[in-house]
């Protein structure tokens, strides 16, 4: 491979050419804005649009013009800066300038020194080819040796082990762990402007001359302030500076800096507080551009971060190999990977990181799309006793049930039925609002399974939803399949050890026809005789690995999974698409609409009131908190705050339970059991309170920062009661005043339909913040949250024309896309179905 540029890479063209040329001049004259007539601002109208005619991309033209406008009024140093950000940003667009004229580093300004690059650099080369160590970080197009992606990050220098430890704690362990290290938001501080054109509140980059700076105790001493006045030669600003008391030893007069955040005043005056800095000389990471903002680990500043991750990036992301194949790429409209690694860290502008985000996203969803249809090809390929049943049996079955099937559920079960009875095993996932009648279906496909001699398990994520289960089963099947009620047993971690034998052999031996559990039934003593179904219930809570064990219990079991999440069918064919899909979209008739309300928090009180009104009339009550912080532990002292407050000062006459994510699973269960047996009359929870969990007797569920949660989610909440004859009531308590936020809210109010929400959050928010931080793999999608259903069915297109010519990824032009999906599976990642 050769130095020659990418195909990507715009062709040259005169308006490049006369930029450079005014930029050397410029910097030989130690810029003194003559290298033009008139000033160098005077070339910029002309020049923009031969730029546009030429076709120089947008964003660099744009880049030019802002930096260049305020010129004339700006300080040596702070054109000489504004030039290199010129001159870093033409190198990106156009890498044959570096090739061609290999035009040294600007010349330094008087009094300046030169330019370095004070970042760390890899201690030693890392054994991988030393051609993609070596060369520093110029060249974006290094060419695609492999990259030690999977180099500790010990290789770079100013990191020990220590710090490799502390960055562990954020999961980075590798090179490739920091280059996929995306930030969680950006601060804009690309405006670069003189002093005397600051507005307030504005957020802007200044450049300039430390005029002054001093230390100074305030309250008594006990805190720092450090004052200083910068100036750029139009006016000064007075920056303030907050216990860092180290800034006034670092920051001396005459010391040129560069100041980035949001402009404030103080009597009349304009001033920053707590302004990112860094000083002129060097690049700069933290001021002068869109800053990347990563999230953080006790012991690690941003600063930091961002400077290790500039110098990984910088010099890995360009040899990092594009696993997509040109013509892919090319079709769909994608940055290169180098490109987009490159710009979604440290983005030239909010276009070009909008496509590098839109890049990484759809890897991500072809990625997860290819694994998808791989498993699904594997899967119709196995083989399996078909299990046929005659009409009279569904029909008995159906007729001895307390009720009548509604449509929806007749037409999952006729799917069931036809896939049961082919030479493959069933795959399916049944999909149904809380309550719309999942339970009584998947007990029909038990009774076909048992029918013909196979015994079927019915796994759940908690003892409470298995025992639910088991109580549902035990009312059903005696009379709708004539079991004995013996040959349904229910089996759970706590089960005594005697009785966990006798199910154990009633399994093995055949006689337990029906078992319901948790992951008990997982374990290695339990064995069937023939297990012919495997149902999981709120399948998102279980990993492939147990799916795989409960799987591996049979040969070739046929799988029903069920979850109470409505998906929109667009994602639910993308993320469980290696899954038939029978969707239960009605509703049994005579269900009680649950009374919905968005209340400002200033009717917070009144909230309380109608709770302990239901109270006084026998029902219980939850509260949910959200999500406050990304950490549980932030979330339980929060939560444990609350119900501290609930107890002692709102409801001090009634019983409270407390549930948050620190609590161990057993402790929830006792809680949850305490709830239901009505021992406690409110429960205060985070978000983790059970999917699926029936305590008919609670009429309220109050929702704290409603704001906070997708629709979906909190319809989910929502189907927590109205489980009754009572009537049943939803209060959502937004913790913002902003009004367009709480109107999204406002459909809680007006539909009880959980696809239309679904359908909904999905527009609004994308699928990311559709399924919740916690609710399923797909969360850990780094990019796929910031996505749009486009980009779905564009990636699942491609995904499937890949696979349509080359389903083993086996051609050499998809080698680099094999691996790719091997470590995209091997993640951890592949916990979607
Ligand atoms: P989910 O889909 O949330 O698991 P369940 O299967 O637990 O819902 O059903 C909720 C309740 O509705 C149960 O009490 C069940 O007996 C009842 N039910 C199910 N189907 C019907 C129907 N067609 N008509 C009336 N009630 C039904
Ligand atoms: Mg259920």
């Amino acid at each position: 491979m050769s130095d020659t540029p990418e195909a990507a890479d715009p062709p040259m063209n005169s308006a490049v050419d006369k930029l450079t040329k005014f930029l050397r001049l410029e910097e030989e004259r130690g810029y003194d804005n003559r290298a033009v007539l008139g000033g160098l601002q005077k070339m910029l109208e002309p020049w923009r649009k031969e730029a546009e005619e030429q076709g120089v991309p947008e964003d660099l033209i744009r880049v030019v013009v802002s930096r260049l406008r305020d010129y004339p009024q700006l300080s040596p140093r702070s054109r000489a800066e504004a030039l290199r950000g010129i001159w870093a940003r033409l190198r990106d667009t156009y890498p044959q300038l570096d090739a061609s004229a290999g035009r040294p580093a600007p010349a330094p300004v008087k009094g300046l020194p030169a330019p370095t690059e004070p970042v760390p650099t890899p201690a030693s080369k890392p054994a991988e080819p030393a051609s993609a160590a070596a060369p520093p970080s110029r060249q974006p197009t290094v060419k695609k040796a492999a990259i030690p992606l999977d180099a500790p990050l010990t290789t770079l220098s100013g990191v020990g082990p220590k710090t490799a430890n502390t960055l562990a704690k954020l999961g980075l362990k590798t090179l490739g762990d920091l280059l996929w290290h995306l930030p969680r938001r950006y601060d804009d501080y690309s405006q670069l402007k003189p002093i005397n054109r600051l507005w307030y509140g504005e957020e802007v980059t200044v450049i300039g001359t430390v005029e002054s700076i001093q230390l100074r105790p305030v309250r008594g001493g006990k805190m720092k302030l450090v004052e200083a006045v910068i100036g750029d030669g139009t006016g000064s600003l007075k920056v303030t500076w907050f216990n860092q008391p180290w800034i006034a030893n670092r920051l001396k007069p005459g010391k040129a800096v560069v100041l980035a955040g949001k402009i404030d005043q103080y009597l009349g005056h304009l001033t920053m507080n707590n302004p990112e800095w860094e000083p002129l000389e060097g690049q700069q990471l933290h001021t002068n551009r869109i800053v990347p903002i990563y999230p953080l680990t006790a012991g690690v500043s941003g600063k930091w971060l961002r400077r290790i991750i500039h110098s990984v990036v910088t010099r890995y992301a360009p040899a990092v190999p594009d696993p997509l194949p040109e013509q892919v790429r090319s079709e769909a409209g994608l940055l290169p990977l180098d490109q987009a690694l490159r710009q979604v860290h440290f983005p030239d502008s909010w276009e070009i990181l909008r496509r590098a985000q839109h890049r990484l996203a759809f890897d991500e969803m072809l990625l997860l799309q290819l694994g998808v249809l791989r498993q699904k090809r594997d899967w119709q390929q196995l083989q399996t006793d078909p299990l046929a049943v005659a009409d009279e049996m569904i029909e008995r079955f159906i007729a001895a049930l307390p009720f009548e099937l509604t449509q929806a559920q007749k037409r999952a079960l006729e799917a069931i039925r036809r896939d049961l009875a082919s030479p493959h095993p069933m795959n399916r996932l049944l999909q149904g609002d809380v309550g719309s009648g999942k339970t009584v279906v998947a007990a029909a496909a038990a009774a076909i399974a048992v029918a013909n001699g196979r015994q079927a398990a019915f796994l759940a994520p908690t003892s409470i939803l298995a025992e639910q289960h088991y109580r549902s089963l035990s009312e059903l099947l005696p009379q709708a399949a004539g079991l004995d009620a013996d040959a349904i047993q229910l089996l759970l971690g706590s089960t005594p050890e005697r009785e966990k034998e006798a199910i154990r052999q009633g399994l093995a031996e055949g006689r337990v026809q029906i078992v319901v559990g948790t992951h008990a039934l997982l374990e290695e003593p339990v064995r069937f005789a023939r297990l012919g179904l495997a149902v999981i219930d709120e399948q998102h809570r279980f990993g492939v690995n147990q799916r795989a064990a409960l799987r591996a219990k049979g040969e070739n079991p046929n799988l029903l999974v069920m979850t109470a999440t409505p998906i929109p069918r667009s994602l639910a064919l993308t993320i469980y698409g290696d899954l038939d899909l029978s969707v239960i979209d009605e509703m049994p008739p005579g269900r009680k609409p649950v009374e919905t309300r968005v209340l400002s928090p200033i009717e917070r009180n009144r909230a309380y009131q109608f709770i302990a009104g239901q109270i006084e009339k026998g029902r219980q009550a939850f509260i949910i908190y959200p999500l406050v912080e990304e950490s549980d532990s932030v979330e339980a002292k929060a939560a444990v705050a609350e119900f501290e407050r609930l107890q002692g000062d709102v409801f001090p006459q009634y019983s409270l339970g407390l549930l948050h994510g620190r609590m161990k699973g057993e402790e929830k269960e006792a809680v949850m059991r305490r709830f239901r047996a009505g021992e406690i009359q409110i429960l205060v929870s985070t978000s983790v309170v059970e999917v699926g969990v029936d305590v008919p007797n609670a009429t309220v569920m109050l929702i704290e920062g409603a704001n906070r949660f997708g629709l979906a989610q909190l319809h989910q909440f929502r189907g927590r009661v109205g489980r009754s004859e009572h009537a049943s009531y939803c209060l959502l308590i937004p913790d913002t005043e902003d009004e367009t936020e709480n109107e999204r809210l406002k459909a809680m109010e007006a539909t009880q339909d959980g696809f239309e929400l679904a359908e909904l959050d999905l527009q609004q928010r994308g699928p990311g913040e559709f399924f919740g931080t916690r609710q399923s793999g797909f969360a850990d999608l780094r990019m796929a949250r910031l996505t749009d259903i486009r980009l779905i069915e564009k990636a699942r297109n491609a995904a499937q024309a890949i696979f349509s010519i080359d389903p083993d990824l086996a051609q050499e032009e998809h080698r680099l896309l094999a691996q790719a999906l091997e470590r995209f599976w091997a993640g951890g990642r592949g916990e979607l179905s």
